[in-house]
């Protein structure tokens, strides 16, 4: 049985007072829990207190990006012992925000992602095609590349903290979401692509999301097909209601 989570990632939003706020308002939520895992990514400057504030649930806290260097002279940047330092052990790599508006190559994820898990952290991983690769019926080749590109030259063993999120672009905060059978499609071949790389019993363990205009009028549908295994949700989880009733969706 694959590890379900539901991650919501709070971008750039809830300055230390909404972040109190939000917190206390999921934690009463998740007391009985659904059966998936639950992680929320505040900003950097809320995750001690995240940390603080979940310390006595079961939500797990992770950081929306990290530097790829130990340390040193990178002014501006927050390295992967100060992210542990402080409680957190997740940390979400290459998303698509990151990838478009700060330059991140697939080279230079590879380098965070190596990074990351080398002090033990557990990464989730972002990719997914942009509208034009969809049209052009390109979007299998653009996924299988950027997995190939960060990810191919890890060891089985790393594949244990590795967590994958398919994040179309088209479809992140646009309201737009692939449909349950695009997203079981796509799920399936990278499965199939991880599977090929490495083996079965690594493509099988792998907990694939998906993420991208994930609401809880979708979630149910879209977390029941077979190789969907949780989600990545931005908008809907600044709301814990929602965040909550998504989590609840399996
Ligand atoms: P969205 O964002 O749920 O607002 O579309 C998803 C994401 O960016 O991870």
């Amino acid at each position: 049985m694959r590890t379900k989570i539901v991650a919501g990632n709070w971008k750039m939003n809830k300055n230390l007072a909404e972040t109190g706020v939000l917190l206390s308002e999921l934690k009463t939520k998740f007391k009985e829990s659904s059966e998936a895992k639950i992680i929320v990514a505040p900003t950097f400057t809320n995750l001690y207190y995240a940390f603080e504030e979940l310390r006595d649930v079961d939500i797990d806290v992770a950081a929306q990006n990290m530097h790829q260097s130990e340390s040193g002279a990178f002014t501006g940047e927050i390295s992967v012992d100060m992210l542990k330092s402080v409680g957190v052990n997740v940390v979400i790599l290459g998303h698509s925000e990151r990838r478009a508006y700060f330059g991140e190559t697939d080279e230079l994820l590879e380098e965070k992602v190596n990074t990351a898990l080398k002090h033990d952290m557990t990464v989730i991983f972002c990719f997914g095609e942009e509208l034009e690769d969809r049209k052009s019926g390109n979007h299998f080749n653009v996924v299988e590349s950027q997995l190939k590109n960060a990810l191919f030259k890890l060891d089985n063993k790393a594949w244990d903290n590795i967590v994958l999120a398919y994040e179309p672009v088209w479809a992140i905060g646009t309201g737009e979401t692939a449909s349950p059978e695009q997203a079981q499609e796509m799920h399936a071949f990278i499965r199939k692509t991880i599977g090929d790389a490495f083996n079965t019993e690594v493509s099988e363990q792998v907990s694939i999301l998906y993420g991208g205009s994930v609401k809880p009028t979708n979630a149910k549908e879209i977390f029941a097909k077979p190789d969907v295994d949780g989600g990545l949700i931005g908008g809907a989880a600044l709301d814990p209601e929602s965040f909550a009733a998504i989590a609840n969706s399996f």
